[in-house]
């Protein structure tokens, strides 16, 4: 029980946490925020909240919030608390003199998808009209950007296709490679009230999720699939569904490119993709499989939810293009209750992609190369865009190890936690001159910086945020910023400092001029947004208030293009060194890296990350359930707790990545997506041993 008085006003914002996008009433008493309230009116969530949204405040102010900047020469010196002015001023020199010494293309930055848009729409802006270069990347890179390489490819729209009410009209739920339960908990309740509402539910995914059995509802099907095998078992599904005339042939001579299909079935037809052929592979028994398949194609409206457990594996953007196969093939696109929905992993995931933050793309996801895309904001911003796709994150890590990559601008994102492969992560980081992190604490990455510069948090300022179903959402400044500054009014500056001359006085005026360059943002307003409580882009013409459902009208890239998905294993083989394999998660009251869960009041339920193991491969190793273990791979080694279990098969174990003390991170891999580079964190061989603790 909270005690907290009446309050006396309050403000309406976004819960900062996941792709859901949750709408509270910050209560405040005085200039104190006393608790968040989920908001009735909220489009998204409906009055509905999750523990970690409800103490989300407790972050803010926390006694361990860095307000005031610091800087050092070298790593190993001691922080030196100075003004901003001195903070931006050192900054901006190390940054041009860098450029002067190795070159235009030796800086970048790294913005968050946990930053409102029109902070990363500023800090994309930073690279490109004060850097001039196109090294502007997003933590996106290590979550979603398969879906839109995938999405766009196959649809034309690098996002989600429904609204999250267009549940209430599903009959049949694909649920592949996501947890939502723990990781979009307001939006698992929906699953689980369509579920027993009737609606039939598929799990694919290597663990026994609470969506396969719990207390009030029961999937028809659970498909335990070994780790990397997604391809394999999304084509096979469509062999069935083509060699059995079960898809929607007018639907696709209507809305699909018709000599794609034909290739297309040729290549799905082919026996090889057959359950049956894929069975000792994915260790999914063929007749599962196929009766999944059944009932995806012939169950009713049917609807396909994805998370991590898709698109981070090394043919993440395949999966992702299968599964949009999947719906083309039976018509499931352009209706309430069917569409392919990635459900986003942070708050912002959709925004920060939709603005630009990527090396190749403008907003819009329009590739830097044509002049066309480039011309609106050459003119606008006076400087010439190099038509040159610049460094992705591990391609900037990569650079800055050989010698050529030396100094970063790192907004709200801890990479040496949350990035694979951190052995790899810290020798590229050591290899700058100048790392600047703009976050609310003395992360990891901070070990290596040479300038610290206080972030504001959620409750501190403006914006908007794009949650999973294209809902651009309002946030509100519930209190001024602790260290004076929002994190918009950071970049700024330090563009201000390195000799542009920005003068926005709000976000609003940011949000217009990325409404007037971005098509996909047109007509978007802070009046519209007020007004609606929320707006799903597109506004059109014909749809001004937003667009709940994608496709209605046609595939929005004209034609739907139906994609070959060939199975290529991971290079990430078990072996008799590392015979089993890992895939990782989230829990409940857990949030990423737990840098603002740690710090609030749900710590009463804070659990530390464990490992899951079989009882057959535990026994093997004469483990016991709360033993210490060691967790080693080719990569790394950690220490921590078994969780002996029969939630995962033999062959896997699983863990989860949120405690700074287990550093998980350190056993995953370099290995990740062909397409869009994104880590394949799902699949690390590992050997498992008992160990005396860390
Ligand atoms: Fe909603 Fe996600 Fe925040 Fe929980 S973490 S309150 S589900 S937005």
């Amino acid at each position: 029980v909270i005690e907290i008085g009446t309050p006396e006003h309050s403000v309406v914002t976004t819960c900062a946490y996941c792709g859901v996008g949750c709408a509270f009433k910050a209560e405040m008493r005085g200039a104190e925020l006393v608790r968040m309230v989920p908001y009735k009116d909220g489009k998204a969530n409906h009055g509905h909240s999750c523990v970690k949204g409800r103490f989300s405040y407790g972050y803010a102010a926390h006694k361990d919030r860095i307000l005031n900047p610091m800087v050092r020469e070298n790593v190993e010196d001691p922080w030196r608390e100075v003004s901003w002015d001195e903070a931006l001023s050192f900054a901006a020199n190390r940054l041009q003199g860098l450029q002067k010494t190795y070159g235009k293309e030796s800086i970048g930055v790294i913005t968050s998808s946990r930053c409102t848009n029109e902070e990363t729409y500023l800090v994309q802006k930073l690279a490109r009209a004060v850097f001039h270069n196109n090294n502007t990347d997003t933590c996106a890179r290590v979550c979603h950007s398969p879906t839109g390489y995938g999405l766009r490819e196959t649809l034309g729209t690098s996002a989600g296709t429904q609204d999250f009410d267009s549940i209430e009209h599903a009959d049949v739920v694909l649920v592949i490679g996501a947890n939502p339960t723990d990781a979009h908990p307001v939006f698992a309740s929906f699953l689980k009230r369509r579920m027993r509402e009737g609606a039939k539910m598929i799990v694919v995914d290597p663990r026994r999720i609470d969506l396969v059995k719990s207390p009030y509802v029961e999937a028809t099907h659970h498909l335990a699939l070994r780790p990397g095998t997604n391809v394999a078992v999304v084509t096979a599904m469509a062999h069935v569904i083509v060699s059995e005339g079960l898809f929607d042939e007018t639907y696709i001579r209507e809305r699909c490119d018709w000599d794609e299909f034909q290739d297309y079935v040729e290549f799905v037809s082919d026996p090889k993709q057959s359950p049956e052929a894929v069975e000792a592979l994915t260790g999914v028994l063929a007749e599962q499989l196929r009766s999944a398949a059944r009932l995806y194609a012939c169950g009713g409206n049917a609807a396909i939810y994805y998370g991590l457990g898709v698109t981070e594996h090394s043919q993440g953007s395949t999966a992702v293009i299968g599964l949009a196969n999947l719906a083309m093939l039976t018509g499931n696109i352009g209706k309430q209750g069917v569409g392919v929905n990635p459900l986003r992993g942070q708050n912002n995931v959709q925004g920060a992609c939709d603005m630009g933050s990527f090396p190749h793309q403008l907003p819009g996801y329009r590739h830097v190369k044509f002049a066309e895309v480039r011309e609106p904001y050459e003119k606008l911003w006076g400087v010439a865009i190099s038509d040159e796709p610049g460094l992705r994150i591990p391609n900037m890590l990569d650079a800055a190890v050989e010698g050529s990559f030396k100094g970063i601008y790192i907004q709200g994102e801890d990479i040496l936690q949350s990035d694979p492969d951190t052995k790899h992560v810290a020798a590229g980081l050591a290899g700058m001159e100048c790392v600047i992190v703009h976050d609310l604490f003395l992360n990891e990455t901070a070990n290596y910086a040479h300038v610290f510069l206080p972030g504001s948090t959620f409750l501190e300022k403006d914006g908007t945020f794009t949650n999973a179903e294209r809902r651009i959402s309002p946030v509100r400044k519930v209190m001024m910023p602790r260290s004076g500054y929002a994190d918009w009014e950071v970049t700024q500056l330090l563009a201000n400092v390195m000799g542009a001359d920005w003068n926005y006085t709000h976000p609003s005026q940011i949000m217009a001029e990325i409404a007037a360059t971005t098509p996909s943002f047109a007509n978007v307003t802070y009046e519209l947004i007020d007004k609606l409580g929320s707006v799903q882009w597109p506004c059109t013409d014909a749809a001004p208030e937003g667009t709940p459902v994608l496709h209605v009208d046609g595939i929005v890239r004209g034609k739907g293009r139906f994609i070959r998905t060939d199975y290529v294993a991971t290079d990430e083989k078990s072996g008799p060194r590392f015979p089993l394999l890992l895939t990782t998660g989230r829990i409940l009251t857990q949030y990423n890296v737990g840098a603002q869960t740690r710090r609030t009041d749900n710590v009463a339920w804070h659990e530390e990350d464990v490992l899951e193991i079989h009882p057959h491969d535990a026994e093997l190793r004469g483990i016991k359930d709360g033993d210490w273990v060691k967790l080693a791979s080719r990569s790394g080694e950690t220490s921590l707790r078994a969780d002996v279990t029969d939630r995962v098969s033999t062959g896997v174990v699983y863990t989860t990545f949120h405690h700074p003390d287990t550093h998980t991170n350190v056993v995953t891999t370099e290995y990740s997506d062909w397409a869009t580079n994104c880590p394949e964190y799902k699949v690390t061989a590992v050997q498992v041993s008992l160990s005396n603790g860390p």
